[in-house]
């Protein structure tokens, strides 16, 4: 229907989550209507952040060093690992101003159905942290839904007997994302998260 060049564009938009056709198609037209240099600030945007940015060594996180600005952070308690499933989440956490220890970013959750198993996400990697390091909880902070309710069933049983093991308090919205959780809620099922 439109150029191939543009057809492409429309394609390429539609990868994006979230992104119908008639939404790629608003966004495509939208950017041919836009000065050049705008227009490439946006490829050159996302061409950085594919160079530049990598997941901390240690946690998961994104960051452009070895190791993220929270992991470096002494005044954060280092024997309490929060474990979320992605850095959009530990974002949500940090908002609330409760949590001063560290995090490990699964990279998504449990899904046998999507083919994600446990050695497709952090598993290992946080296995090994609460080993070598002085980690006294781990608080299993996986989105309440099902697959984040099997992720952490996952995860306390393989920690149970290493480390204490907490979850979230329930009162998040259940099938929700800690993404979309607001800042008391999530706050609140923090401070009153539950042994596992
Ligand atoms: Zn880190």
């Amino acid at each position: 229907m439109f150029s191939p060049a543009v057809e492409n564009l429309v394609a390429q938009l539609t990868r994006l989550p979230g992104v119908g056709t008639r939404t790629a198609q608003r966004l495509a037209f939208h950017i041919l209507q836009r000065p050049k240099p705008e227009a490439l600030a946006l490829a050159q945007a996302i061409q950085e952040v594919k160079e530049r940015v990598r997941f901390c060594r240690e946690c998961g996180n994104l960051t452009e060093e070895e190791l993220c600005g929270i992991c470096l952070d002494a005044r954060r308690d280092h024997g309490l690992i929060c474990v979320v499933e992605q850095p959009v989440d530990l974002i949500s956490l940090e908002r609330t101003h409760e949590y001063r220890g560290l995090y490990h970013v699964l990279g998504g959750a449990l899904s046998p159905l999507d083919g994600v198993e446990p050695e497709d996400l952090r598993i290992d990697e946080l296995l090994r942290r609460v080993e070598r390091n002085g980690v006294q909880e781990v608080v299993l902070a996986t989105n309440p839904n099902m697959t984040g309710e099997a992720t952490a069933a996952f995860l306390a049983d393989r920690l149970r007997n290493r480390v204490r093991v907490t979850r979230l308090a329930s009162g998040l919205p259940v099938g929700g994302d800690l993404e979309y959780a607001d800042e008391v809620t999530l706050g609140r099922a923090l401070a009153g998260r539950r042994e596992m």
